[in-house]
């Protein structure tokens, strides 16, 4: 099959990074271990690779697709979401300033404002969601611009073509932590993002069984050479038998995305109708929601302890639907709302779910 002819996102997503083994004609990408590479007589490798920290066949099946995913030129990948972020990160110098939204993923807050400052970069926030708070902040000086749509936790849109626009008149790199929407739902790179970032723990992972993060970056140059070289030296890479795990569980991105985010559509409109409950957070698309309970973090533990098919964890974009007090998980520095519960939508029949969430409603509130 010649890569000309794979063009849609959901056949990539089934295809690249899958090209049948040479020697053994297996269909299934095999797991190399290696750790070393044999040389040839001249010194040269033949095979293409050196050494398991550099590259491996495994996860270059894995980066390539990542990058066909969304036409980028290159992909990395990492042991896990924040490593991805932080060899990011780290292509900023001492001296530099990274803006950051009021509201992203938490771990993402806490590694950039403990990690960051030590080593004089500065870390600044804007509501992202107000393109004149936004231009207030980067002109006051921007290196890299970090975006993050939908937020977490309540799932504020970033408008990403406007808000890349303003990094890019300031100089700055943009990249978009895209781990919710996936490429399924939102394409950055399309929207002026030079880099796409991944917790591939997530959806692309699927099964809450492999931790993985991912740079996907839009072009050659410069960026994309730094990023090789931070991989590389800070040494940040998953295993070969994660970066398996997580081209497995890209094949069916698009038929789970489609099917959680459907379910999650119908939960929102369940708990909307629902009288125990203040406000609902849910875009209009994608797998993940969370709602605010009246009663505050009492009475959202309770509802989230009350849940017979949801399972109360972190994390989210699995199989399995997932719900979160994200309050009492972040602690004192949280900006959730106390009575917020995080919402990961799994594959179950959302019937099932419905009833589930419902019951735990009436028995908690009412
Ligand atoms: C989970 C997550 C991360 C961090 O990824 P890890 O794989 O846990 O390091 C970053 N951003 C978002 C939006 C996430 O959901």
């Amino acid at each position: 099959m010649s890569s000309e002819q794979i063009r849609r996102p959901r056949t990539i997503a089934v295809h690249a990074g899958g090209a049948v083994d040479r020697e053994t004609k297996a269909v299934a990408p095999p797991i190399h271990l290696a750790t070393t590479f044999e040389r040839g007589p001249d010194g040269s490798y033949p095979g293409g690779h050196v050494y398991g920290r550099s590259s491996n066949p495994t996860r270059e099946r894995l980066e390539g697709a990542l990058a066909a995913m969304e036409g980028a030129a290159g992909a990395l990948a990492f042991a896990s979401g924040l490593a991805a972020s932080h060899a990011l990160a780290q292509t900023v110098k001492p001296g530099g300033r990274v803006v950051i939204p009021s509201e992203l993923y938490y771990g993402t807050g806490v590694m950039m404002r403990e990690l960051l400052p030590p080593v004089g970069v500065e870390v600044a926030s804007a509501d992202m969601t107000d393109p004149d708070a936004l231009r207030s902040v980067v002109a006051a000086g921007c290196d890299l611009l970090w975006l993050e749509s939908p937020s977490n936790p309540t799932l504020r849109i970033t408008d990403l073509a406007a808000s890349a626009a303003i990094g890019r008149e300031a100089g700055a790199v943009v990249a978009c932590d895209n781990t919710w929407a996936t490429p399924v739902f939102q394409r950055p790179l399309d929207l002026g993002c030079d880099v796409s970032v991944y917790s591939t723990t997530k959806y692309h992972g699927g099964h809450s069984d492999v931790t993985g993060g991912a740079l996907v970056v839009r072009d050659e140059g410069p960026l994309l050479d730094r990023l090789r070289v931070i991989q590389n030296l800070g040494g940040a890479v998953p295993s070969p038998f994660d970066c398996w795990l997580v081209l497995r569980g890209m094949r069916t991105l698009h038929v789970r995305m489609e099917a959680q985010a459907a379910s999650a559509e119908q939960i929102a409109g369940a708990l909307r109708g629902h009288a125990g409950i203040e406000r609902v957070h849910y875009p209009g698309w994608g797998a993940m929601l969370s709602f605010e309970v009246a009663g505050g973090a009492e009475a959202a533990l309770a509802v989230a302890n009350g849940c017979e098919l949801f399972i109360q964890a972190t994390s989210l974009g699995g199989y399995e639907s997932l719900i979160e007090h994200r309050a009492s998980v972040e602690g004192d520095v949280t900006t959730a709302p106390a009575g917020l519960l995080r919402v990961s939508v799994g594959l179950e029949d959302p019937a099932d779910l419905i009833e589930d969430l419902s019951r735990s409603l009436r028995k908690a509130i009412g």
